[in-house]
């Protein structure tokens, strides 16, 4: 004949349960200690895992109704409360034990588990709580009071203790027993099992991440080494050409050499450039002297520079004839237009317009670069102002390091302005940045 469990799913028989004379609790204790240990094993924050653990046991286990989870802190030699449950008032998890100091500090000292079973027995196990402590408890609870029975066990890991399980009982009902014992303690070591389960854990994740950070500064350094070795190779490839003394080239054909050589080493010093640039960045160093400049003019010293190295785009150069002198810094300005230029051109493979426009508004001037090529990803668009961030797809065909975006925002916003893109897939894209105008420039906009 089957006997229905009295006892809910997840809760240990308690005295009250007044089980059928004959049947012993424990039959009922493994059902809910598999219940606990599998709530325990499934545990996944670790942050959160030490108030799971009360929040499983301290329903389940009467007459348990409060209860704290303390940590030895081995460079501070005490221990500190890291969850509590059944308090008014979580400031209990201000407080830490000296060894020996109040009910968890005395179950530490033992290393093994402690029953206080009455009021009196808990008062004078508190007897030498810190003062300051004692607020605490006061606070916590909202009354001077103490429990009616306690008990603490300790975590056990193997022969190590990492910490006190302290089960209080506030509420009226038959005290903690040293029957309860084997059972509180049994479920503690199931709590420093998986606890120690979450720090390897945690571990493992952290190494993992170490490794991935590894993994991509390597990418990244790979990728960087390619895109020097690139025109380093021209350069070698075009000098020793040159240089062979059993070849006569023609002047035309030593210009073109040159001037090869020349390009290729501007990309490599771009290269160079950006990557200090980057980490000055990084640290923090950006340095900013701004003066007046006239961003039209900038422009067309820019487009002038592009003209040279494309024949298969046209530029448009759009700037109200009365647009103000702005306060910036020439050489960064330069910088922030150079990238973007160089990207429209760079992402427009098969040439088309670049359009530079400039437009004032009450308060800041907006200028922005448009060009007619591949696009970018919607997916995309948040990310191209990241560090190192390339458009997977256009990785392998054209050269680049992924700074430039970054570095160009910086600037920008090292300025008081902000950057920004809109694209669309196979039609073009268009970034935008702003420079803030002083108050003499807003009054001449204005006007
Ligand atoms: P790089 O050009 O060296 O890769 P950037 O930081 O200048 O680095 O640009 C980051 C990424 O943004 C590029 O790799 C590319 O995927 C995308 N991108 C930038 N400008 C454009 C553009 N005008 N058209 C399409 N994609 C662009």
């Amino acid at each position: 004949m089957s006997v229905e469990n009295p006892i809910p799913a997840g809760r240990l028989p308690s005295p009250e349960d007044n089980l059928p004379v004959g049947v012993d609790r424990h039959t009922y204790e493994q059902p809910a200690l598999l219940h606990i240990s599998s709530a325990l094993a499934s545990a996944t924050d670790p942050e959160v895992f030490y108030s799971t653990v009360l929040e499983t046991i301290i329903p389940a286990y009467a007459p348990a109704d409060a209860g704290t989870i303390s940590l030895w802190d081995e460079e501070e030699k005490h221990l500190v409360v890291r969850a509590a449950l059944g308090y008014e008032n979580v400031t209990l998890r201000c407080r830490h034990f000296r060894k020996g100091e109040s009910l968890p500090g005395k179950v530490f000292a033992a290393q093994a588990p402690q029953l206080f079973p009455t009021p009196q027995a808990i008062v004078a196990a508190g007897v030498n709580t810190h003062p300051e402590d004692i607020v605490y408890e006061e606070k916590a609870t909202g009354a001077p009071v103490c429990p009616r029975s306690a008990l603490g066990v300790p975590l056990m890991l193997g022969e190590e203790i990492i910490g006190v399980l302290l089960l209080e009982q506030w509420q009226p009902a038959p005290p903690f027993a040293a029957a309860d014992i084997p059972l509180l303690q049994t479920l503690a070591n199931l709590a420093a099992l998986a606890a120690d389960r979450l720090r390897l854990q945690m571990e493992l994740e952290r190494t993992h991440a170490d490794a991935q950070a590894d993994l991509s500064s390597l990418d990244l350094l790979s990728t960087l080494a390619h895109e020097m070795r690139t025109p380093l190779a021209s350069i070698k490839g075009y000098s020793t050409a040159l240089i062979l003394e059993e070849v006569q080239w023609d002047p035309e054909k030593q210009a073109e050499f040159l001037r090869i050589i020349d390009e290729e080493t501007d990309k490599l010093e771009e290269i160079i450039n950006d990557l200090l640039e980057s980490s000055l960045i990084e640290a923090g160093r950006l340095e900013i002297t701004p003066e007046p400049i006239l961003l039209p003019r900038l422009v067309h010293e820019i487009v002038d520079e592009m003209l040279h190295r494309t024949d298969k785009h046209r530029f448009v150069i759009s700037f109200p004839s009365d647009f103000p002198i702005v306060e910036a810094d020439p050489r960064r300005i330069h910088q922030v237009l150079h990238n973007l230029l160089d990207n429209a051109v760079k992402y427009s493979p098969h040439g088309g317009l670049v359009v530079i426009r400039g437009e004032v508004s009450q308060s800041e001037v907006v200028i922005s670069v448009a060009d007619q090529g591949i696009g970018i990803a919607p997916e995309h668009l948040n990310r191209l102002f990241e560090r190192f961030f390339r458009a997977r797809e256009i990785e392998e065909h054209v050269a680049g390091s992924g700074l430039g975006l970054p570095i160009a925002r910086a600037i920008v916003q090292s300025h008081g302005g902000r950057i920004w893109a809109e694209s669309k897939l196979g039609e073009g894209s268009t970034f935008y940045f702003t420079l803030p105008l002083g108050e003499q420039s807003s009054a001449l906009a204005e006007e």
